[in-house]
């Protein structure tokens, strides 16, 4: 019963988001019989789904396309009896048990969440960059390569995202510019020896952009970049700017409920426990380090096993301590 006096369902487990990591919740939740509720949001199956190609997730020895590993996913928690609908969160209280979740269409109750929110681009933050997006300013490319056949991009940032999407451009674009903030990549070493080793692309070191510049009819026509050591600005004339410098964890929710580090990360213990008893973290949303569609798999799952053994634990009054 809500303060409203109106009927809330009471559920085992709800699960926040349907990236690799809530649906491999789901898949075990599921099989434990307990009836999962997963709550999809805005973009369900989060980042995979604007990857081109995953090659290294077991079990894929040609690779597969991330939006086709999210329907697998999505199917198998499904077969199981997870329930995913399409809602989005807007407010929780972990206040007490039974936790509470409301949704812009409903309100629901809880023994136990899984937080798997996942996160999203981080922005430069530079002048031109809201302005021109979708007219030349994109942090996907595999939504936006297309548009550039034939023509100059540029690509900021030099860890693995910023190489393999910039690789992924070569496909379409006729020459691809790497920026990067400082002289060397972040990325593994095989992607750097692949970009290297790519004619389509060259690099401009030690810089960062102050400017997206543009004009209405054409889009972005290129972008300001200062290097960082010299202070010498420039314009580096391009059709496009693909940004990939990071990302953000969608936490903004859960401010003030569970602990967060400084970096607006979940904090979870090694059995992806928050500070609150009854919520698990998995995924990106809880991880700054490994960011892997299989690692976010690995946490979900064993979300999933330690809500099964909380709600365990719960039916025997034996109710965990904080960790
Ligand atoms: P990342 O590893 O955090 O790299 C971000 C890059 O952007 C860094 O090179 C960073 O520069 C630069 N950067 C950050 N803020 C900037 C700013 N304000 N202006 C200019 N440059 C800025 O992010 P990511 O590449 O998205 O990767 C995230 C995680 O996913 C990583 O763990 C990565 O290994 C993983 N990932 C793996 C694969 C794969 O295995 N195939 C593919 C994609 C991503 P500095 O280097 O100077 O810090």
């Amino acid at each position: 019963m809500n303060e409203l006096g109106e009927n809330v369902v009471m559920e085992n487990v709800v699960i926040i988001g349907t990236g690799p990591a809530g649906l491999s919740a789901a898949i075990y939740a599921a099989r434990a019989e307990l009836q999962p509720l997963v709550l999809a949001g805005d973009t369900p199956g989060g980042q995979i789904t604007i990857t081109d190609a995953i090659d290294n997730f077991p079990g894929f020895p040609e690779g597969v396309a991330g939006i086709e590993l999210f329907e697998k996913m999505r199917d198998q928690a499904e077969k199981f009896g997870a329930r995913i609908v399409a809602e989005t969160v807007t407010e929780v209280d972990f206040s007490s048990q039974p936790l509470k979740i409301k949704t812009y269409d409903n309100e629901y109750e809880a023994s136990t969440v899984i937080i798997s929110t996942g996160s999203n681009p981080r922005k430069l933050n530079v002048p031109g960059e809201q302005e021109y997006v979708g007219r030349g300013v994109s942090y996907c490319a595999t939504c936006d390569a297309f548009f550039f056949r034939g023509r100059k991009v540029v690509v900021v940032g030099g860890g693995d995202s910023a190489v393999e999407e910039a690789l992924f451009l070569t496909k379409f674009a006729s020459s691809v510019t790497i920026v990067h903030r400082r002289d060397r990549l972040r990325a593994q070493a095989g992607l750097q020896t692949r970009a290297k080793n790519n004619e389509k692309i060259d690099f401009v070191w030690d810089s960062v952009v102050t400017e997206i510049v543009g004009d209405d009819k054409a889009g972005v026509t290129g972008i300001k970049v200062k290097n960082v050591k010299t202070d010498e600005e420039s314009i580096v004339e391009t059709d496009g700017v693909f940004i990939f410098v990071g990302h953000i964890p969608n936490t903004k929710l859960f401010e003030g409920k569970i602990d967060l580090d400084e970096t607006g990360i979940i904090k979870t213990d090694s059995r992806q426990r928050t500070s609150v008893p009854g919520v698990y973290a998995a995924g990106d949303v809880q991880d700054n380090i490994y960011r892997q569609a299989v690692t976010s798999a690995g946490t979900g799952a064993a979300a999933a096993m330690e809500a099964d053994k909380f709600l365990a634990d719960m039916e025997g009054n034996a109710y965990p301590g904080k960790m």
